[in-house]
């Protein structure tokens, strides 16, 4: 992965960090994400449209994570573990298959946990800055669709 994939993709985790603390436990479940180079996108599980507001103050949030240079963790464990650990919030909407009994897990610490085998950044700091390119909320699937690109 080049430099401006890694910083793409590790702006997805701090984005979603960004949606949990801003919009609560009801925007828990990831449904999808992906990045290419320095843009990204993250469709997260919720119950209603976010303001705009709340949108102003997720783009907000995820750039005081970054701003803050705090360090990111990665693990590898046994999957009882990571559950003990951090219950499901390790976990997206579609779940992993049973037989997997091995996770690696990206965690930064207070903000987003995940299981995740990509490579991140080591500090938030690396990733720059983060920009909500667009936006829209999706009533039908109750999906919430960010794209962004990291600078
Ligand atoms: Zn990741």
């Amino acid at each position: 992965m080049s430099t401006e994939d890694v910083r793409g993709h590790t702006g997805i985790h701090i984005l979603k960090g960004a949606v949990f603390h801003v919009l609560g436990e009801g925007a828990k479940w990831s449904a999808s994400a992906g990045s290419q180079g320095t843009h990204g996108h993250l469709a997260v599980q919720f119950d209603r449209k976010p303001t705009d507001e709340e949108i102003v103050r997720i783009e907000a949030e995820a750039n005081s994570k970054i701003s803050e240079d705090a360090p990111i963790e990665e693990y590898e464990l046994p999957r009882v573990e990571a559950e003990a650990r951090w219950g499901d919030y390790i976990y997206d909407l579609f779940l992993l298959p049973p037989e997997l009994t091995t996770l690696k897990v990206f965690n930064l610490p207070g903000w987003n946990v995940n299981t995740c085998g990509k490579q991140h950044t080591v500090r938030t700091g690396e990733v720059g800055s983060l920009k909500i390119a667009k936006w829209r909320y999706r009533g039908n699937k109750q999906l919430l669709e960010i794209s962004f690109d990291v600078g």
